[in-house]
């Protein structure tokens, strides 16, 4: 392990770097994880057990359960990024979450060398959230993901434009192949491209507002969308407070608010990690300041 060094107490891990946003340079050791391996560790009646080494891509091996009929990823299709990063932010898109096929994981403890193993429980997954991204923030290396994955597909297309896809694409039998060429098909249609335009990918989460705040918001602004989490919950789509504040296509310098994702900030260029935090940040103030909803990122900031 690496020794004692004068600036960050701890290793700063780096999987894809795909959710990442650097405003300086790291002052200490950073570790690259580049395990690699997949392998089938068993099989029950009803599942696939399937264990991923954290240095994998992810999209690579969503596309190997595909094509091996391990179903339940298909709907994760195409998220930017490596494996040993997928339970930290409990990655999810289209309905479906990585919590919903996660068995357990394994992690080394950067204090003591010594590896863990967690069960989902253990994980405490919430949205976009774990206990990686919190209480256990940089204390783990996470080594291997162990995912459940169906042999009996539960075909999940009620989320977003999967079905109108299918339609579009002549789909006539459902499966697993099927609904994740679709979520490729609209993933790359809607979302800009970090190899083309940079950018981390969502860089607010969506607020979930308790009832009695989300009333009152809503009696002044009544078009504004939302979702039903539970009895005292609302969940408001982050990009419409963003766009309703006037930053849709908003650019200065080379920093700016994607054309038609308000939710994903992008570099034009040469903007640096500094200029897209001031941008997050006047983005948090507006939006505070128009709604009285503080809004929080997404995008681990370093
Ligand atoms: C265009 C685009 C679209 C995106 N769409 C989605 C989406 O639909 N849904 C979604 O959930 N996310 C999405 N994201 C975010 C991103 O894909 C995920 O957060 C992904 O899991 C990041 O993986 P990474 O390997 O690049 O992680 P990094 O960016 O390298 O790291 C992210 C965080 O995880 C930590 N970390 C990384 N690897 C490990 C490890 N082995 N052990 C412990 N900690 C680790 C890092 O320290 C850091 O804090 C998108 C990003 C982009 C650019």
């Amino acid at each position: 392990m690496a020794h004692k060094h004068a600036g960050r107490s701890k290793p700063l891990i780096l999987g894809g770097g795909s959710n990442l946003l650097f405003t300086k340079d790291v002052d200490g050791l950073v570790l690259k994880n580049e395990l690699k391996g997949i392998e089938l560790v068993k099989e029950d009646p009803h599942h696939f057990y399937v264990k991923a080494a954290a240095g994998e891509n992810w999209h690579q091996f969503v596309i190997h359960c595909i094509r091996h009929n391990y179903a339940g990823l298909e709907n994760l299709s195409l998220i930017p990024g490596n494996v040993g990063a997928s339970p930290m932010q409990n990655i999810g898109a289209y309905g479906a979450e990585i919590k919903d096929v996660f068995e357990s994981l394994e992690a080394l403890n950067v204090k003591d060398n010594i590896i863990h193993i967690f069960s989902a429980n253990d994980c405490a997954f919430g949205y976009r959230e774990s206990v990686f991204k919190r209480k256990y923030k940089e204390q783990f290396v996470i080594l291997n993901v162990l995912f459940r994955l169906n042999k009996v597909p539960v075909f999940n297309t009620a989320y977003g434009a999967i079905e109108q896809e299918l339609q579009k694409t002549n789909v006539k039998e459902l499966s697993i192949q099927a609904i994740s060429q679709a979520v490729i098909n609209i993933r790359s249609s809607k979302l800009p491209d970090p190899a083309e335009i940079g950018n981390a990918g969502s860089f607010f989460k969506n607020p979930t507002l308790p009832l009695k705040q989300f009333q009152l918001v809503f009696k002044e602004y009544n078009n504004m969308p939302h979702y039903k989490v539970d009895e005292n919950h609302v969940k408001i789509p982050a990009a419409w407070l963003i766009e309703q504040c006037g930053w849709k296509g908003y650019r200065k310098g080379d920093a700016g608010v994607h054309v038609h994702q308000p939710l994903v900030l992008v570099n034009y260029g040469n903007a640096g990690g500094k200029d897209i935090y001031r941008l997050s940040e006047e983005i948090l103030q507006s939006v505070k300041h128009k709604f009285g909803i503080l809004l929080e990122r997404e995008v681990n900031i370093i």
